[in-house]
């Protein structure tokens, strides 16, 4: 059952993402690593900690000298320098030193603070990431991008630092709350608007095996948006092209996060600015309003918001706020449109009326004229 992807960077194999259903693989894997006289720490937050802290530990330790960790409360708002700090403060009483390894066990709040520590910590250490959230296996673990927000800014501090490897054990999603488990699920249709029609088809046709967390089907779909996933960083590891795809629905759609809050999860948010990129997609003769009314029915199959109908947002608020969003070039929006299902580019045309009149359209219930 256990699948292997491997990540390549200028054409050399830099790190592999493993798919396994429990913990007990992972041995195999750390011991790849040479840590047999090395000290090891996992960072996780309250909550996996609570869950697995325990069985992850008690399965590496054979495997190094010793095992620590460093545990911080579960929440977005703790992805900051402050946490950071703490984290650097328990490396250093405890002499880590270059040759040891940082463990990620958590969803893409730990994995990006994790790997963020990582990549500054004496110039950059060693680190794995074990996701266990729906979003993290798909999206956050993959490619290298670590930070934390700084005040009010989400991602604004951070470096490229690449992972020895992921290790994904999918049965940590069972334990997983049913928004956080959909909201994975806004950036695995995501990744099928982006690249791959034959998979939109297979996400729709696999709707049941999915809601009910199948495991061997969340396996395969795993490893299909790995894959995905895996060719963008490939062809843009620093982002500086083909990686904006991986935007899709994220202009509109942070803004929209950020309007409410945060009140409303990232993947759900996601949903909803894939579908107001797929409505402007429609108004650039690219998508039938019938494939636009296609791709929210699929959304909402996965119980995803699809309007903002009901929600008392400022839309000339959330249009600003696109600007200040790292997804500008110079002063234009990278907005990603779509050309067909399956296939999206980068749009640099779209003006702050077109994105209003999409959030018009949102609000009122998506309108199919
Ligand atoms: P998260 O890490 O906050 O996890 C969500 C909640 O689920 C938390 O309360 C966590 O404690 C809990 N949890 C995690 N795994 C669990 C499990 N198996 N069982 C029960 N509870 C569990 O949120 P997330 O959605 O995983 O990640 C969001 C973060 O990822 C954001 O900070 C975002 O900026 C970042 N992100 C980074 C990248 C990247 O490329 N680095 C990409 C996308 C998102």
């Amino acid at each position: 059952m256990a699948e292997r992807i491997t990540v390549h960077l200028n054409g050399a194999a830099i790190y592999d993402i493993v798919l396994e259903t429990s913990f007990e693989p992972l041995v195999a894997e750390v011991e790849k690593l040479n840590v047999k006289n090395r000290k090891l720490c996992i960072v996780s937050d309250s909550n996996v900690a609570a869950l697995y802290l325990d069985q992850l530990t008690n399965c590496l330790a054979p495997c190094c000298r010793q095992v620590d960790s460093f545990i911080f409360p579960a929440g977005e708002e703790q992805k900051q320098l402050s946490t950071v700090n703490q984290l650097y403060e328990t490396l250093i009483l405890r002499h880590y030193d270059r040759s040891d390894l940082l463990v990620a066990l958590g969803g893409g709040v730990v994995g990006d603070l994790c790997g963020f520590a990582a990549a500054t910590y004496l110039r950059g250490i060693r680190f794995i990431q074990i996701p266990t959230t729906l979003l993290a296996q798909v999206d956050s673990s993959i490619g290298g991008k670590t930070g934390v927000d700084f005040q009010a800014y989400k991602n604004m501090v951070g470096a490229f630092h690449m992972p020895k490897f992921v290790y994904t054990n999918t049965s940590t999603l069972l334990t997983l709350g049913d928004d956080q488990y959909l909201s994975g699920m806004g950036e695995i249709i995501k990744h099928a608007l982006i690249k791959n029609i034959d998979y939109y088809e297979w996400i729709k046709q696999h709707r049941e095996e999915v809601l009910n967390r199948d495991l061997k089907i969340c396996e395969d779909m795993i490893a299909k948006s790995n894959h995905i996933k895996r060719k963008v960083v490939e062809q843009d590891p620093n982002e500086q092209g083909e990686r904006a795809l991986l935007n899709l629905g994220h202009t509109l759609g942070h803004a929209i996060e950020k309007a409410l809050n945060f009140q409303m999860l990232h993947g759900q948010c996601v949903a909803i600015g894939c579908i107001a990129a797929a409505y402007l997609s429609a108004k650039r003769g690219h998508l039938s309003m019938d494939e636009v009314m296609d791709i929210s029915k699929v959304f909402q199959s996965f119980c995803l918001p699809v309007t903002i109908a009901g929600l008392n947002l400022d839309f000339d608020q959330i249009v600003e706020t696109t600007r200040s969003d790292k997804k500008m070039d110079s002063d234009t929006i990278k907005f990603i449109l779509l050309r067909t299902v399956g296939k999206s580019y980068i749009d640099l045309s779209v003006t702050q009326e077109e994105m209003k009149e999409a959030l018009s359209w949102l609000q009122g219930g998506l309108n199919e004229s």
